[in-house]
């Protein structure tokens, strides 16, 4: 029997290295990891290197060459049980009044368009072989107004209501889709934040602080786990929103 394999888009960023470092603990080598990466090799062969039971693949994901190819990869190491559509952009900051068509096309190609068409065309393989998992990293702005993230918002709130659309056709077939909302977490995209905004944002979070991508890749875990989640969009933002 050909082993199940964990795809986790985007895994030489923060928050992505973290869920293969969760995955691959929780499940004591046993999933076989996808590592997919764009650039940043150097990051991508690391987290390679410390993980048992792995492989790397690199595509740009805003194409439909780059998403084949993730599909082709995955297929060849095995079946493709979970998806965690991780990658992801938030930039250009832009006031709504500013937007420019070239930043909707990109926000909404990485964020919106890309996980879109990876779970079409995951989900098939999943429901040939009977079960899968997706979980899609949505963010707290989805539900939050912040100025300059409006093209953002509006990718994650439709990566949203695009995973409760697809846990209500595909729950039946075997398919699970769920999503992870996190807060501010200490990664790269966050790292540019000014000392000021960073003490705002701070007041705002029950918390007080900006959280780890370790809590986010738990909660990850826990939704691909616990077999009766499916459309749910979980929180990991230290009580921001409350
Ligand atoms: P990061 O910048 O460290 O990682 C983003 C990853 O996405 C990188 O590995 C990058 O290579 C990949 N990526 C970007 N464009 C791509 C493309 N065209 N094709 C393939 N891969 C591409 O940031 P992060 O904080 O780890 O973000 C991971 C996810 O978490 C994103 O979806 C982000 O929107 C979400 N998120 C982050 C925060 C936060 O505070 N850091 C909060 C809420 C949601």
């Amino acid at each position: 029997m050909s082993q199940d394999v964990a795809v986790i888009t985007g895994s030489s960023g923060g928050i992505g290295r973290a869920i293969a470092k969760v995955l691959s603990e929780k499940s004591s080598g046993e999933l076989r990891l996808g590592l997919h990466y764009k650039g940043n090799a150097e990051a991508a062969k690391a987290l390679h290197s410390e993980i048992p039971n792995s492989f790397l693949i690199q595509a740009d994901l805003s194409t439909s060459v780059g998403r084949g190819a993730l599909l082709e990869a995955c297929l060849k190491e095995g079946n493709p049980y979970i998806l965690v559509n991780n990658a992801g952009i938030d930039k250009p900051h832009e006031p709504a009044l500013n937007i420019r068509e070239d930043s909707l096309d990109l926000i909404l190609g990485v964020n919106f368009k890309t996980p879109a068409l990876l779970m079409r065309d995951f989900a098939k393989e999943m429901i040939k072989s009977g079960s899968g998992v997706i979980v899609n990293v949505s963010s707290i702005l989805a539900k939050k107004a912040l100025t300059g993230s409006a093209v953002y918002r509006a990718s994650k709130a439709a990566l949203e209501a695009l995973t409760k659309q697809l846990a209500f056709e595909w729950g039946p077939k075997g398919v699970r889709v769920n999503a992870v909302s996190p807060g501010f977490i200490e990664t790269a995209m966050t790292e540019t934040i000014g000392p000021e905004t960073r003490n705002l944002i701070r007041q705002e979070i029950a918390l007080g602080q900006f959280g780890a991508a370790e809590a986010v890749a738990l909660a990850v875990a826990h939704l691909i786990e616990n077999d009766y989640l499916n459309g749910a969009v979980l929180s990991v933002d230290g009580g921001m929103r409350l």
